[in-house]
């Protein structure tokens, strides 16, 4: 879906979300970036790789899933490679995904089946999932230069989610980007799992990212990683 925003829609947007004006910097007329995006030459060149490599995955900037109605955002860092970049749904066939949908599920936030498949049917509820970053890094790490080229559709994502009430950001590089993209400095909101912010009308809730990394470092547990969830529920609730 392409749509055309002006800086006026923007700054009213950031204003809604209790922040100051974007800075004119992250305006960009697409909500969506095409699946050719040419704005982060490194990623382009690693895109294009895998394209000539693995002909039959989707190998493009990986799109929110989710309806723009819903009241829960939930930014990762980026697509991995055989996960979303494979599959073309954010979180979908890496490992990260088993946890993440597994507790969306529990908590209410998805339904049905989960099987790692864009077509397993799985819907989301009042939630919706998308990244700093749409195009896979090579080795995971997004350089700077990309997260804040990219922070132009996450605003994106952000303005055209009109009951936007909640926000869970999954790492420090989400949730910098996020703060960001709410025209707040990094240091005003530093990052700390379980922390949670409210900016106008929206609460900003953080967590260690549900990778295999932090899970199997005992850096994040699942029950650390409910407990996030069962605080937005209970936000949400009220
Ligand atoms: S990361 Fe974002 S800005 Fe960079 S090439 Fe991909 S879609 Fe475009």
């Amino acid at each position: 879906m392409t749509k055309t925003s002006t800086i006026e829609d923007k700054t009213k947007e950031s204003r809604r979300l209790g922040a100051g004006p974007a800075s004119s910097a992250s305006i960009q007329s697409d909500t969506e970036p095409s699946r050719d995006c040419p704005l982060c030459p490194r990623l382009k060149d690693y895109r294009d790789t895998n394209r000539r490599e693995y002909p039959h995955w989707f190998n493009a900037p990986v799109p929110a899933f989710g309806p723009d109605d819903a009241r829960l955002l939930i930014v990762g860092l980026a697509p991995g490679l055989q996960g979303a970049n494979r599959t073309g749904r954010p979180f979908t066939g890496d490992y990260a995904g088993d946890l993440l949908f597994g507790t969306l599920i529990e908590f209410g936030f998805a339904r049905g089946p989960y099987e790692a498949r864009p077509d397993d049917g799985l819907t989301l509820l009042d939630c919706r999932i998308g990244n700093a970053v749409r195009c896979v890094p090579p080795l995971n790490k997004p350089l700077p230069a990309e997260i804040n080229t990219c922070r132009t559709f996450l605003h994106a994502t952000l303005a055209e989610m009109k009951n936007l009430r909640a926000i869970v950001m999954l790492g420090r590089v989400s949730h910098e980007s996020t703060v960001k993209a709410l025209g707040l400095r990094a240091a005003q909101a530093p990052f700390a799992h379980g922390a949670q912010l409210q900016v106008g009308e929206v609460r900003l809730f953080d967590s260690y990212h549900c990778s295999r990394y932090n899970t199997n470092t005992g850096r994040l547990t699942s029950e650390m990683f409910r407990d996030v969830f069962a605080r937005v529920r209970e936000y949400l609730a009220d």
